[in-house]
């Protein structure tokens, strides 16, 4: 969670602002506030999402396409029930005419055995509930069960239609009424095939009614429909009455009204439909279903199922795909949550030795992880490579100071000492006549001198030192003589040292005039001095210092003409672990009870000021006591005349 934000924007009143609740993962991820744990889970997220998309959207497209195939076989089976109706109503229509014209060829003319020959004939057929044959007004003139003889049937609308109606192309003809109630209980529930019977000469004479009791469709439609065979045909009239159920075929004339849908209107309106959702009007269950219309009575036919019958298989096969994905994904967040642990303990240990390194345990390191990520193996390895320089540092930087302090305590020692040492003579060497006099007194003022220069050179190295960090070092440039530097140079350090303690002997180019470089003199100068006080300082006496002066072409040292100045010594030489660190600031080699003062500045400062120069400074050394020689490289300039060169008397 984010702090709340606190604004007091009228004194006194504080109000509290929370980020939205819904944005803080993406808010927290700008802030850089996530951790690895929450990185992983929102990847996986990121990826997770498109996936289950996918997912789902395919398995949703494979369940429209089932759903499809299941309304596409549905149709047919419509379909072919459809057929089998139009074949049952033909069969009634041509066994009806067969009836008839027997009938009028030898059946006995009396009523009784009339209507007994009707009797035979209906007897083997179970699902006929009775068989009658009218004259052309519409009465019953014979019949089985007799009792319908005299009944009229002339208000029937499919009567009416006959009687309007011409024999088809082969010559039958004939009408199907609607679902109505038996005439003999009034309540089976039956519907009549009615046949027109004509004489040779064409003319309607007779017409043949057989009535079919369709609770009894079921062994003419015996059809399993759908995998649980749950399904179900439905047969309705042109007035949308039930005539056939097979889930339901006893249901009662009452109940077989009102039941039509949205497809079975559609039907019997001409028009094939499929529902693929619907609710049943019998037992209100969810089915799918289609119907078609039978087009030659003017009737449906209609197959439904059950959704879940139909459609439970492929959802079979989704839902356990979907439900595995969503395993993966619970898995994978875990593991990421484990993993996690993994990759951020080894940061959070890097961490901990940053911090306690950050308050002063300069000893303490990260501890490489056999285990460790890559990345975190190689930053503990640079942290650890930072933290030895650090330290490395740091301890230079404490002996450096304390070296300073002690270099600044000696002159200053000495320059209170020698003043106290002059007042303590002053008071005393007051003379009656009033005239001072102290003895040695110049040998004390040179002395304090002395020491104040001292004083001074060390504050000016450190000076130099700082503008060096700082990035703050100017330099003059101007065109010189080389020679006439080296020579003021030497003459100083001829000062620094009495002769017969050191000889200093200078070799070199007698034969050119002008060494012209481009420098800034006083720096230069200081490097040259430098590196002779050096040679003076760490060489016990006698000492035997050599200076030489080269011209060397280009490529030797440097790309362009160039000079190699070197101050050999015979002092106390370097071993090649200093020759390797002695132009670092604070550095200071072990020199092996030969005490000699410094800051370990001056080597630093002066590879500084030759690399603005574009020179090469550098050392070789046979090993410790073996004396040493500095080099000291500089380009020369092209001059074209000499008179460009300023002279400068040596
Ligand atoms: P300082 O002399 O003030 O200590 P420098 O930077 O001039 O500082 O020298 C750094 C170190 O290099 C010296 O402390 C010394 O150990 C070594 N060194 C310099 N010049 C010589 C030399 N000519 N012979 C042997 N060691 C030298």
């Amino acid at each position: 969670m984010d702090k709340p934000t606190v604004q007091e924007k009228v004194p006194g009143i504080v109000i509290y602002t929370q980020p939205s609740p819904k944005l803080e993962w993406l808010h927290l991820l700008r802030q850089g506030k996530l951790s690895i744990r929450q990185h992983l889970v929102f990847l996986i997220f990121l990826l997770f999402v498109p996936l289950l998309a996918i997912e789902i959207y395919s398995g949703f497209s494979e369940y429209q396409t089932q759903r499809q195939v299941v309304l596409e076989n549905q149709a047919t089976n419509a379909r072919s029930v459809a057929r089998s109706v139009t074949s049952f109503i033909n069969d009634r229509v041509s066994n009806n005419r067969a009836l008839g014209l027997s009938f009028l060829r030898q059946a006995p003319q009396d009523l009784e055995s009339a209507n007994k020959f009707l009797a035979d004939y209906r007897r083997p057929i179970p699902f006929l509930t009775s068989v009658r044959i009218f004259d052309l007004t519409g009465r019953v003139i014979y019949a089985d069960p007799p009792v319908l003889v005299g009944l009229d049937f002339s208000q029937q609308p499919a009567f009416q239609k006959l009687l309007n109606s011409q024999p088809d192309s082969n010559g039958l003809h004939y009408t199907v009424t609607d679902l109505r109630a038996s005439d003999l209980d009034n309540k089976t529930p039956v519907f009549t095939v009615l046949v027109g019977i004509h004489d040779a000469s064409g003319k309607l004479i007779k017409i043949v009614g057989s009535s079919v009791d369709t609770t009894k469709l079921s062994q003419i439609f015996d059809v399993k429909i759908g995998g649980r065979g749950r399904g179900s045909i439905s047969i309705h009239d042109t007035q949308g009455q039930l005539v056939y159920n097979s889930q339901f075929p006893e249901l009662k004339i009452d109940e077989r009204s009102n039941r039509q849908t949205p497809s079975v209107m559609a039907a019997l309106q001409g028009q094939e439909m499929s529902q693929p959702f619907v609710k049943s009007t019998l037992d209100g269950v969810e089915k799918m279903g289609a119907s078609t219309p039978i087009s030659v009575i003017g009737w449906s036919s209609s197959i439904a199922e059950p959704i879940e019958d139909a459609m439970n298989p492929t959802i079979n096969l989704i839902i356990p795909r979907l439900a595995s994905f969503g395993l993966v994904a619970i898995i994978a967040v875990l593991a990421a949550w484990v993993y996690s642990r993994y990759l951020a303990k080894p940061l959070i240990s890097l961490r901990k030795t940053a911090v306690a390194f950050g308050q002063g345990d300069l000893q303490k390191r990260a501890t490489s992880n056999r285990h460790n990520v890559l990345e975190v193996a190689e930053l503990s390895h640079s942290f650890n490579q930072m933290a030895d320089r650090l330290e490395k540092e740091t301890q230079a930087r404490d002996t450096f100071l304390a070296q300073a302090a002690h270099e600044l305590k000696t002159p200053i020692t000495v320059i209170k000492g020698t003043t106290q040492l002059m007042l303590n003579r002053l008071k005393k060497a007051q003379s009656p006549n009033g005239t001072i006099e102290i003895p040695n007194l110049n040998k004390h003022l040179s002395n304090i001198e002395h020491q104040a220069n001292r004083m001074s050179d060390l504050v000016m190295r450190l000076l130099e030192h700082t503008r060096l960090q700082a990035g703050r070092m100017e330099y003059q440039f101007e065109n010189i003589d080389f020679l006439a530097l080296l020579n003021r140079c030497l003459e100083a350090a001829l000062r620094l040292t009495s002769l017969d303690r050191h000889t200093i002997s200078f070799e070199g180019l007698p034969s050119t005039p002008l060494l012209p470089v481009r420098v800034d003199t006083a720096r230069i100068e200081q490097v040259v001095l430098n590196l002779l006080e050096n040679a003076i300082k760490y060489s016990p006496e006698p000492g035997k210092i050599q200076v030489e002066l080269a011209i060397k072409e280009t490529g030797e040292y440097m790309q362009k003409p160039h000079l190699v100045l070197s101050i050999k010594d015979n002092g106390i030489g370097l071993s090649q672990a200093d020759i390797d660190r002695i132009f670092e600031r604070y550095y200071r080699a072990e020199t092996a009870g030969y005490k000699v003062s410094g800051l370990g500045l001056g080597l630093y400062i002066s590879s500084e000021i030759v690399r603005a120069h574009g020179g090469k400074l550098w050392v070789t050394s046979s090993g410790p006591q073996q004396g040493s020689t500095f080099y000291l490289a500089l380009p020369l300039e092209q001059v074209t005349a000499p008179a460009e060169l300023p002279t400068k008397a040596v």
